[in-house]
This record gives C-alpha cells, sequence and structure tokens, in this order.
C-alpha cells in the first residue's frame, strides 16, 4: 500500500510558438505542442527525481516531486499570501486615493507614506494573481532540467482526480 500518492503531470512539447498581429490587428500567440500525461509516484517525505520522456521527441527530462504534506504547504502558503496582497492592495489604494484627495494647506507637503502606498498598491496588484494562480496550480512537481533546447518542453500540472487510471509511470532517476 501508498499512502504517499501519485500526482498526474502533462509532458509538454512547444512545437511551434508565433506571436502575429500587433499593429492593426491585436496580437495574437499562437503556441502548438503535443503532450503526454504521466502519472508520477510521490515521495512519502522529501522530495525525489523523476525522469519523464517527451512522449514527441523521446527526450528525458529530469523533474523534481514533493511529498504530499509540503506540496499541500506550498499552496496553503501561496493562497495565504494572495489573499493579503489583494487585502494590502485594497489599503493602499484606499489610503493614496484619500492622501491624494485631500486639499493641502500651503507649503505642506504630502506625507512619506503616500508614494510608500502608491508602489505598495503597484507590487500588490501584480503579486495577488501571481500567487493565486500558484497556489491553485502547484502539484509539487517542477521541471529541473531538460536537454536543450529546454525551452520546447514544458511540464503542466494536470486537475482532477489523483492517482487513477492507467497512465504510464515515470521511472525514478
Ligand atoms: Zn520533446
Amino acid at each position: 500500500m501508498n499512502s504517499a500518492g501519485t500526482v498526474q503531470v502533462a509532458v509538454r512539447h512547444i512545437l511551434s510558438d508565433k506571436v502575429s498581429g500587433g499593429v492593426v490587428r491585436p496580437r495574437t500567440r499562437t503556441v502548438t505542442w503535443s503532450d503526454g500525461v504521466y502519472q508520477v509516484q510521490r515521495p512519502a517525505e522529501g522530495r525525489e527525481s523523476v525522469e519523464l520522456d517527451c512522449p514527441r521527441c523521446s527526450a528525458s527530462l529530469l523533474a523534481e516531486v514533493r511529498d504530499a504534506s509540503r506540496t499541500r504547504l506550498v499552496r496553503g502558503v501561496s493562497l495565504a499570501l494572495a489573499a493579503l496582497c489583494a487585502v494590502l492592495f485594497v489599503c493602499s489604494l484606499v489610503y493614496a486615493l484619500h492622501e491624494g484627495g485631500r486639499t493641502l494647506p500651503e507649503g505642506a507637503s504630502l506625507p512619506v507614506l503616500f508614494p510608500v502606498s502608491i508602489g505598495a498598491a503597484f507590487v500588490t496588484f501584480a503579486a495577488a494573481p501571481t500567487l493565486f494562480l500558484r497556489g491553485r496550480l502547484y502539484n509539487g512537481v517542477t521541471l529541473l532540467d531538460a536537454p536543450r533546447p529546454r525551452r520546447q518542453h514544458q511540464l503542466r500540472p494536470v486537475r482532477g482526480k489523483e492517482g487513477t487510471g492507467t497512465r504510464p509511470t515515470a521511472r525514478r532517476a
């Protein structure tokens, strides 16, 4: 019996990545790929390296898989930070609008906190969705290394049920 569980990842081989338009028509990016889904065994504890073969060019990709509790932790922390960033964003925006909208007496300058709040609003605006996506998508599997050109390959989380199906299983590295 194995309580550590498994996780499914898609090994994606990028066939083409084209950007068209941009001047008259809106910019569109077209990426085509072929992928194969692998079932990866999670270690009981810590991390473990696995080798995944690209279904297209049979390149061997080295990936790292984390145990289930660590994966849950990263997910939880990312989501908590995303929520924190969202709160900070609203607070700094409200503060900046409040201070910026005030009529200042002659000779007085805006408080130091004003530019800080503008900066915080920008940073948290960018960070909140990034952290949220990471929290939602993180599955504990990261691509460590692939033969050149590395850019042709990606690992994608596969949503849905874990540990079912009859997919090819990754070899232990
Ligand atoms: Zn490939």
